[in-house]
């Protein structure tokens, strides 16, 4: 009796299961049927969301990335049939993730070197951003790179305009360098007087500008001229095609266009 009980008990369990893995099945065409759908590989998109207009949180919602680079690799993912997920980085910790396979691309208004050729594989360049020097709104002092000699100036962590400031104190013109994470920390200490000037993207300190008016001025639009690319690991030329291909056609059709309009 106590056995056959427990057969029926087993029975009824197995039923049930059975039950159960069944209707997530029926209300599965999201579940098992979506892989078949959607069979786009995923590749993870490295960002330091600090820097419009390229990369930023949404002001009506903080959770959401969006900018001129955002858009332009949605777009280049729908033109070659790839998804992407974002994750959040900061600047220096780009190159580190992607060597270790955390991200599958960078896309980050990084400027294209030769020093960072060594370690990651560019995409042909998608957009000019030269270095511009700027200093606080009421600063009379620097008027141009000429005025630069025992400033202290703040940059951006990893930054070119980092490695610019750095180049500019070895050859004994600034007489020290701050670096901070993200710009608005670098425009802030110039706001509050820890740093003389910067050095950073033009487009960047141009969108600062806009934003927030009379809190600093570019005396110098262009002391070195930059292109930015997306990078992938070394060697994953596959995904490299893909993504010049992509860029190729979004500028052919007048997708990069709009895109540039909507961010500038
Ligand atoms: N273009 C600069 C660089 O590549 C800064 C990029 C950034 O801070 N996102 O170093």
């Amino acid at each position: 009796m106590k056995k056959s009980l427990s057969l029926l008990l087993i029975g009824l369990l197995i039923l049930g299961l059975v039950a159960v893995s069944g209707c997530t099945d029926t209300a599965g065409t999201t579940g098992t049927d979506d892989e078949t759908v959607s069979e786009m590989p995923v590749y993870v998109v490295g960002t330091e969301p600090y820097f419009p207009p390229f990369e930023y949180a949404d002001e009506n919602n903080s959770n959401e990335i969006i900018g001129f680079d955002i858009d332009l690799i949605n777009a280049i993912a729908a033109d070659q049939g790839f998804e992407v997920t974002w994750k959040d980085l900061e600047f220096d910790a780009l190159i580190p993730a992607l060597q270790s396979g955390q991200i599958d691309i960078i896309a980050s208004g990084m400027t294209i070197t030769e020093a960072r050729e060594e370690s990651v594989d560019f995409s042909a360049p998608y957009i000019n951003a030269g270095l511009a020097l700027a200093v606080a709104a009421n600063n009379n002092d620097i008027q141009s790179v000429d005025d630069i000699q025992g400033k202290v100036a703040v940059v951006q962590q990893g930054s070119t305009g980092a490695a610019k400031a750095d180049e500019l104190k070895a050859q004994g013109l600034i007489s020290e360098v701050i670096y901070l994470a993200h710009v608005s920390d670098v425009i802030m200490s110039l706001q509050n007087g820890r740093g003389d000037l910067t050095i950073n993207d033009l487009p960047v300190t141009n969108a600062f500008i806009s934003q927030n008016p009379g809190v600093i001025k570019i005396v110098d639009d262009q002391i070195q001229s930059e292109s930015y690319g997306f990078a992938v690991r070394t060697g994953n030329t596959e995904l490299l095609n893909m993504l010049n291909e992509g860029l190729a056609n979004v500028q052919a059709d007048g997708t990069y266009d709009q895109i540039t309009d909507k961010y500038f």
